[in-house]
């Protein structure tokens, strides 16, 4: 029987509202005069996901996981909009834990898909203790190895020593990758995890 983990996805387009002061020249009477108005914008970022694509993102990081017989399964995927505190629409650091709040993980681990992260290199990043990840790389397979790094981390790993022996085709590797794979040392640390335990009591 495989360990099954359900996932809880949320769709979010990031609203940017922007308020400027535009002048205009008006007339009174037969003189032009300037006049300032306060202009609000409203801008949105939706995700670069949509239920199908990350369906085929999800095949992609249950191959990843199948030698740990470890199974995703989504449990929800529910769009959602949201304004950051202070944001553009680049989530960071700080945009990505207001989300985690605004969305936290019911009886699954929380995916967060956003159209822009700061943390671009990896295309997203993980908080084991919260069971909550962000991701928002483009495109399949990109979005597929992503998303694996990432449940890498809510399952416990931590990233591998970048000199070790095969690093670079490690599933766990901080930086791109040319393979997906896991040790058998990988493998008893994700088996054993909370987010694997947890969902999976006898
Ligand atoms: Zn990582």
């Amino acid at each position: 029987m495989p360990i099954r983990v359900p996932l809880e996805v949320h769709a979010i387009t990031i609203v940017v509202v922007e308020e400027r002061i535009e002048e205009r020249q008006i007339r009174v009477g037969p003189n032009t005069v300037p006049r300032r108005e306060r202009v609000t914008a409203r801008r949105e970022f939706p995700p670069r996901q949509d239920r199908a694509t990350f369906e085929s993102a999800l095949r992609y990081a249950n191959a990843v996981f199948a030698p740990a017989d470890i199974r995703f399964h989504l449990s929800s995927f529910t769009p959602a909009t949201e304004e950051i505190p202070n944001g553009t629409e680049q989530v960071d650091f700080n945009g990505f834990q207001y989300l985690a709040g605004r969305h936290p993980p019911r009886s699954g681990l929380s995916v967060l898909l956003v159209a822009d992260f700061e943390r671009a290199d990896l295309g997203g990043q993980a908080v084991e203790s919260q069971s909550t990840c962000i991701v928002c790389a483009l495109g399949d397979p990109g979005t597929g190895k992503v998303l694996a790094h990432e449940l890498g981390h809510l399952l416990a790993l931590p990233h591998v020593e970048t000199g070790s022996p095969r690093a670079n085709w490690n599933l766990m590797y901080p930086a791109l990758r040319a393979g997906d794979e896991l040790t058998a040392q990988q493998i008893s640390l994700a088996q054993g995890s909370r987010a694997a335990r947890r969902f999976n009591a006898p």
